[in-house]
């Protein structure tokens, strides 16, 4: 053994062959954490010294290659001064080019996953091998950064640019087949034959004669500048710019950076290139946006360990029922059949059923379209569900979950019906949207086994899953309900029980505040614009379209009826008055906009004419407001009420409502949340902001601990 540390070892193979093996203690995977780094720059200077090294080979003792970086140190470096982060980088790069510069060919054996740093550490090598399963890529800029480890300066040499900005601005994972293709690796075999396949190519590099392959040129081609003319090269990266650029959004300025990068240092030698790379990223690193989505990036993972948490107390759920197949039972009868969980689902007539039915087998017959399934799985997906209008079989499902009309007695009639079905120890949840959890657990025999599961529409693309505890729900119901979220493919988040529980709760001030900004005589598309440019992925107006005005009413009232000192109903509003005339949104193709259906058959907005005059008599005022207060009159309910479900213990932690949010109604991702928005804008800030707002009621008010936090400088999160 050459060196033993806890993150790398290297020892000597047979033939003077050298091999650095990634295998880091106690952990599952390889990423670059602080221990990484450290003994890597340890082994790179030792390896320089192996004076009859005659060729090193890379690779991994575990599962994986190297997932990247460890993101939990990116607050604490990014945080640094400017030249400090350069030189941070410059030493990696040193340690890095140190191994492109080993006199001696390179060769690393890719398995598993080699992401981020540790593709480009792959980069480094003269030679890649991955084994057929095994995936590479630069997800940097999900991060909001781009690679600073050489990856922008090596790719590019590699693969050429327009390969290369696909590789870094897309951030997508590749197959080993298709980097074999485009030239990011050289050989694939099958995962057994890696390391022989490795270890006979610098076995060619060692040979002499017609065999021996000529590693040094193509070592020289890397560390060389892009081979393109001046010409070539400005319109390559031209027209580049604007794609991305138009691609990727004014909100999301580093794939835009990177581009920018690679075509100031595209002219330039290796180290020179580097240097380049360096100071670009350092520039993306100290962006908000950066912050935010590397906030984003923990927040998830702080969320994943909770329901983790929640996994001792779980029961299994091997067999699952659905009740009711409508627009939300067809959708998680799909769910359940698709991530392998067979489901029952039941309904009181018959076209229902056939239409829950319709509905997932239209969903799947577009995977086997994209060739993202075959017919034979399709069937098989299809054989889980089974439609039925009878309770039989229900004595073995181990979870049900109710998505019957939104009426609380037939919800209590059903629900109290269905506990004498199954087993004593099933839990029973219930995906209604407004009713209390607590009230509906009275009409059970067994209100421990019961809890609320909420789903968003549409089942299949919404990842947020809401567990609701009601009074009496047991840790059990919750943990079961929280496992099987996560085995369909969902990300739940355990919420207290309250009127709108976390996600309506937020989202109806939100829309109170643009009925009020209706009132001052504010354009709703106009309101929808301003709104989308913050970041929505719709304003509020076409959102209520996509929610259904009617259904938007309902949630209205309970909400009023939860909170009325802040969301009693001054009156009708514009949700009202559009409901009333018939126009319920997309689900009958006019609400504030007109719906035709486009060449794939989904509904596209028009402006409706007719809606001016609808709403134009609600205005009792015409304020010329700018877009700067058009945000601050939308976003401060929306913010005031997420604190409030903080303080009030609905969700337990910043980082679970702002995922709440971000999941459940598309809150803007690179904004990181209504809490960390709040972070952004400092709380004193936003207080004094709200002041010029206190005439529009009490959801503009901040708390007593807004206030205080206020007062103490606080924040939500410390970085
Ligand atoms: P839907 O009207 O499309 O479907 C309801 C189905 O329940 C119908 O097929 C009906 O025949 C069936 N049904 C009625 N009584 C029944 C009974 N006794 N046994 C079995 N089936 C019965 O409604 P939906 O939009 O799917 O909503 C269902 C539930 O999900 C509601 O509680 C709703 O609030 C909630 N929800 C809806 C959405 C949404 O966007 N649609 C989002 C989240 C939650």
């Amino acid at each position: 053994m050459i060196y033993q540390g806890k993150a790398l070892k290297v020892s000597a193979l047979d033939n003077g062959i050298v091999e650095l093996q990634f295998d880091l203690e106690g952990e599952s995977i390889n990423k670059f954490n602080e221990q990484t780094i450290n003994e890597l720059h340890e082994v790179v200077a030792l390896l320089r010294d192996q004076q009859d090294m005659k060729g090193l080979l890379i690779s991994s003792a575990k599962e994986a290659f190297i997932v990247g970086a460890d993101i939990t140190m990116f607050h604490g470096v990014f945080e640094k001064a400017d030249d400090e982060i350069v030189a941070i980088n410059m030493e990696m790069n040193r340690t890095l080019s140190g191994i492109e510069d080993l006199p001696c060919p390179t060769v690393v054996a890719i398995n598993g996953l080699a992401l981020g740093g540790g593709f480009e550490l792959c980069l480094t090598a003269d030679y890649r091998v991955m084994a057929e399963g095994a995936k590479v890529g630069l997800p940097e800029v999900k991060l909001g950064i781009f690679p600073g480890w050489g990856g922008s300066v090596r790719l590019p040499r590699l693969i050429g640019p327009d390969n290369a900005f696909e590789w870094i601005c897309a951030g997508k994972e590749k197959k080993a087949k298709d980097a074999l293709f485009e030239g990011a690796a050289d050989v694939v075999v099958p995962a057994e034959k890696l390391r022989e396949a490795a270890l006979d190519l610098l076995a060619q590099c060692q040979a002499e004669g017609a065999a021996k392959i000529d590693y040094l040129t193509k070592r020289e081609e890397k560390k060389q500048p892009l081979k393109l003319g001046q010409l070539d090269n400005m319109m390559a990266f031209e027209t580049a710019k604007g794609f991305i650029a138009g691609k990727a959004g004014p909100h999301y300025p580093a794939p835009v950076a990177a581009i920018k990068a690679m075509q100031k240092h595209a002219m330039l030698g290796r180290d020179q290139a580097l240097e380049v790379e360096a100071k670009a990223f350092v520039k993306v690193a100290k962006t908000e946006v950066c912050k935010n989505l590397v906030g984003l990036f923990l927040n998830d993972q702080a969320i994943k360990k909770a329901s983790a948490a929640h996994a001792p107390k779980a029961s299994k759920v091997e067999k699952a029922a659905v009740l009711g197949a409508g627009i939300m039972g067809g959708g998680i009868a799909y769910q359940s059949a698709s991530r392998n969980t067979p489901i029952i689902m039941k309904d009181i007539t018959e076209p229902a059923l056939q239409t829950g039915l319709d509905e997932a087998a239209k969903l799947l017959a577009k995977k086997v379209d994209q060739g993202r399934m075959t017919s034979a799985e399709m069937a098989k997906v299809l054989g889980r569900i089974r439609a039925t209008q009878s309770y039989g079989d229900f004595e073995d499902v181990d979870l049900v979950v109710e998505a019957v009309v939104e009426h609380p007695a037939v919800k209590g009639k059903v629900l109290a019906e269905v506990e004498q079905q199954v087993s004593d120890d099933a839990i029973l949840t219930s995906n209604t949207s407004t009713i209390s959890i607590t009230q509906l657990s009275e009409s059970l025999q067994r209100p421990e086994n019961f809890c609320g599961m909420h789903f968003f529409n549409p089942v299949h693309r919404m990842p947020l899953v809401e567990v609701i505890r009601g009074e009496k729900s047991s840790d059990r119901a919750i943990a079961s309900t929280v496992a099987y979220a996560q085995a369909m493919g969902k990300t739940p988040i355990v919420v207290n029980d309250c009127p709108g529980f976390l996600v309506n709760r937020v989202l109806f001030p939100y829309f109170a505040g643009f009925s009020k900004l209706l009132e001052d005589g504010v354009d709703f598309q106009r309101i929808d614009k301003v709104m989308e440019k913050f970041g929505w992925p719709m304003g509020p107006a076409y959102l209520l379209d996509v929610v259904g005005l009617d259904t938007a009413v309902h949630a209205q009232k309970v909400m009023a009826e939860g909170f009325p000192d802040r969301m009693a109903a001054d009156g009708k509003g514009a949700i009202d008055v559009l409901a009333e005339a018939g126009r319920l949104g997309q689900k009958n193709g006019k609400g504030f906009y007109n719906y035709e259906p486009d060449r794939k058959g989904k509904p596209r907005k028009k402006p409706a004419a007719e809606v001016a005059e609808l709403i134009q008599p609600l205005a009792k005022q015409t304020l010329d407001l700018t877009d700067e207060q058009i945000i601050e009159r939308m976003m401060t309910p929306l913010c005031i009420e997420t604190i409030r479900c903080v303080e009030e213990g609905i969700v337990d932690t910043p980082a679970e409502a702002d995922m709440g949010l971000i999941y459940g109604i598309g809150f803007p991702p690179f904004r990181g949340g209504a809490l960390r928005y709040i972070d952004s804008i400092g709380m004193a800030q936003f207080c004094q902001q709200t002041e010029a707002y206190q005439q529009l009621g009490g959801l503009y008010q901040p708390t007593e601990g807004m206030k205080a936090m206020a007062a103490d400088n606080k924040r939500f999160y410390q970085s």
